[in-house]
C-alpha cells in the first residue's frame, strides 16, 4: 500500500492539546466502522475520496512546521480504517517528527502491526466492552477494543485512556469500567466531559460527586477531568 492513497478529511497545523506535553499538527483520516452516538466528525466517518486532501500536500504543508512543532498525531474518524496508515507514518517519521494517534482500537489487526512506530497514543474506551454496541451501534465493537487495548498496554508505549462520559453511561457502570480497566494495568486515565452538536458540555452526574471521583482516581498514576 501506498500512502499517496491516504484519503486526508482536514488538518490542523498547530495544536497543543491533541498530543500532550507536545506542539502538534493533527492529520485527520477519512472512515470509520462505528457510529458514536456523540460523534463530532460524523462527516469523517465515511470515504470520500473527491473530498480528500493530496497526501503529498499535506507532507509538504508538515515539511514547513519542522522546528516548530514536535509531532503529528493521526485522528478521525478511526486512522486504523485505512491501510495506508502504516506508510503515511513511515513519511511523517522521516520528516523527523514524533508520531501520535488517536484510535478506538477498532482494527486490532492493524494496530498490532503499527503500533512499534508510534511514540504517543490516546486510546478511546467507550463503556464496558461487553455494552460497547449502545455506544457505537455495533456489535462485536467492544472485542475489538479490548484487544486493541491489550496490545497497547504490552507496548511500553506511552498513551492515554479516555472514557467520554456520555449521559447514558450510568455513574456505577462507569466505575465498573475504570476498576476494569485498572485491573488491566491502565495507569493514565482521562475522563472526557461529553458535547452535544453545538459543542456544550451534557454534564454528567459523575463530575459532581467528588468524593466518588477522588476515590477512583487513586488507583490510577494520573487521573484527569476533561472538557
Ligand atoms: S469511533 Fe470515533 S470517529 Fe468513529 S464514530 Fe465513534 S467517535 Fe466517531
Amino acid at each position: 500500500m501506498d500512502s499517496s492513497r491516504l484519503l486526508v478529511g482536514g488538518v490542523i497545523s498547530l495544536t497543543t492539546v491533541d498530543y500532550p506535553d507536545h506542539l502538534a499538527a493533527v492529520v485527520f483520516l477519512q472512515g470509520c466502522p462505528w457510529r458514536c452516538v456523540y460523534c463530532h466528525n460524523p462527516h469523517l466517518q465515511t470515504i470520500s475520496p473527491e473530498e480528500s486532501l493530496p497526501w503529498e500536500d499535506v507532507l509538504n504543508l508538515l515539511s514547513t512546521r519542522i522546528g516548530f512543532i514536535e509531532g503529528v498525531v493521526f485522528s478521525g474518524g478511526e486512522p486504523l480504517f485505512q491501510e495506508a496508515l502504516l506508510p503515511a507514518i513511515e513519511d511523517v517519521k522521516n520528516l523527523g517528527f514524533k508520531v501520535g494517534l488517536h484510535t478506538a482500537g477498532s482494527y486490532p489487526d492493524r494496530f498490532a502491526r503499527i503500533v512499534s512506530l508510534l511514540d504517543w497514543i490516546g486510546f478511546d474506551v467507550k463503556r464496558s466492552f461487553k455494552d460497547y454496541h449502545l455506544i457505537t451501534s455495533v456489535r462485536g465493537s467492544g472485542e475489538k477494543s479490548l484487544e486493541s487495548l491489550k496490545i497497547l498496554l504490552e507496548s511500553n508505549k506511552d498513551y492515554e485512556v479516555r472514557m467520554t462520559m456520555h449521559e447514558s453511561i450510568e455513574t456505577e457502570t462507569a466505575v465498573d469500567v475504570l476498576m476494569e480497566l485498572c485491573r488491566m494495568g491502565v495507569r493514565k486515565m482521562v475522563l472526557q466531559k461529553c458535547r452535544d452538536k453545538n459543542e456544550n458540555v451534557v454534564e454528567h452526574p459523575i463530575f459532581s460527586d467528588r468524593i466518588l471521583l477522588e476515590s477512583v482516581s487513586k488507583d490510577f498514576d494520573s487521573f484527569c477531568i476533561r472538557g
